[in-house]
């Protein structure tokens, strides 16, 4: 894997306001994304995994600039993104494109396949009928469609066949980075591995880079190299995905694995508990943002916020009991 990142998150904060303050101003801020630093590099997929409300979804719109961010830098092969204006920014999605959790809805129902999966060229150069309609159709039979789905609606198709619909449109322009935003939690579970094995092999075709968001954690471990975990806004432990399962360190990454089902029948499962709903992020807790929930909290918890600490290669964590507070 080379050392130039594809995509580099630095420090990265999204606040919303929330109206009905005194002279229009906001009466409090929700803490969508308070802080997050990241790197994916060539050939790489990143996981980002955790809770409904986490963040993590924000934190992808965000890096597409499909919302602005509130400060922090987002640097894109090199080049800083987040002070682009419209139209710098709309020649730079020809290098970075998503993929919707929700294909029915991601997909125009006005239009035939072969315009949906073409719809990309079109926007950024000028393509004669026949040169359009070969693209399609190879698109078409990357994602494993037959010819004759050209000339369809979106209303033909099963979910998982939408999904790859939407898949071969995201790689119409051969993007240098893919943002997948729960890319199969539609799906139906017989369909989700088919969606899932489909974008592993055809990123080794197409040579791209992708940053795979997920409430599922077994989802991330198929489909990634390195997975961070988010609470709350931030991000609680970073480590290459061969380490997740054997030596997770923050409470919440261990809470998180152990819901993950296992396929051994007779291997006993042991899920952990997390008490009570993580907090709003209108008015997160001082301290770890995880202390309400946290069965190993302490005093130092509730005081102060541990920063990510690396404890071993490639191997970050942010919580005191690896930080030396608590041993
Ligand atoms: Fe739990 Fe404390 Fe670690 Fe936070 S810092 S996860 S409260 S042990």
């Amino acid at each position: 894997m080379s050392q130039q990142p594809i995509l580099d998150v630095q420090d990265i904060v999204k606040y919303f306001p929330v109206a009905g303050g005194l002279w229009s101003k906001p009466k409090a801020w929700i803490k969508a994304v308070d802080g997050i630093s990241f790197q994916v590099y060539k050939g790489e997929s990143f996981g980002l995994v955790g809770e409904s409300g986490c963040g993590k979804t924000t934190l992808g719109r965000t890096i597409l600039r499909l919302i602005e961010p509130t400060s922090g830098s987002i640097k894109l092969n090199g080049r800083e993104i987040t002070r682009l204006n419209q139209r710098e920014m709309r020649a730079l999605r020809r290098d970075v494109q998503m993929i919707f959790q929700d294909p029915q809805a991601s997909l125009d129902p006005r239009m035939k396949v072969a315009s949906i999966v073409t719809e990309p060229l079109r926007a950024f150069q000028k393509t004669g009928r026949q040169q359009l309609r070969d693209r399609a159709l190879n698109l078409l039979e990357k994602v494993g469609l037959k010819a004759d789905a050209l000339d369809k609606y979106p209303h033909a198709f099963s979910g998982g066949e939408r999904q790859r619909i939407g898949i071969a449109r995201a790689l119409c322009l051969n993007p240098s980075l893919i943002v997948a935003d729960e890319p199969v939690s539609a799906l139906d579970m017989s369909i989700q591995a088919q969606v899932l094995n489909l974008l592993g092999d055809l990123k080794t075709s197409f040579d791209f880079s992708s940053l795979i968001i997920s409430h599922d954690l077994s989802v991330i471990n198929h489909m990634c190299d390195r997975i961070a975990v988010m609470y709350l806004g931030v991000i609680v432990e970073m480590a290459p995905s061969n380490m997740f399962g054997r030596i997770q360190r923050h409470p919440y990454t261990a809470a998180l694995v152990s819901a993950v089902p296992t396929p051994d029948p007779h291997k006993k499962q042991s899920p952990i508990t997390l008490e009570g709903e993580i907090p709003s992020p209108v008015n997160p807790p001082p301290g770890c943002l995880f202390h309400t929930r946290c069965t190993y909290c302490f005093e130092h918890c509730r005081v102060e916020r541990p920063t990510l600490v690396e404890i071993q290669a490639g191997h970050t964590v942010a919580c005191w009991l690896n930080n030396g507070r608590g041993l």
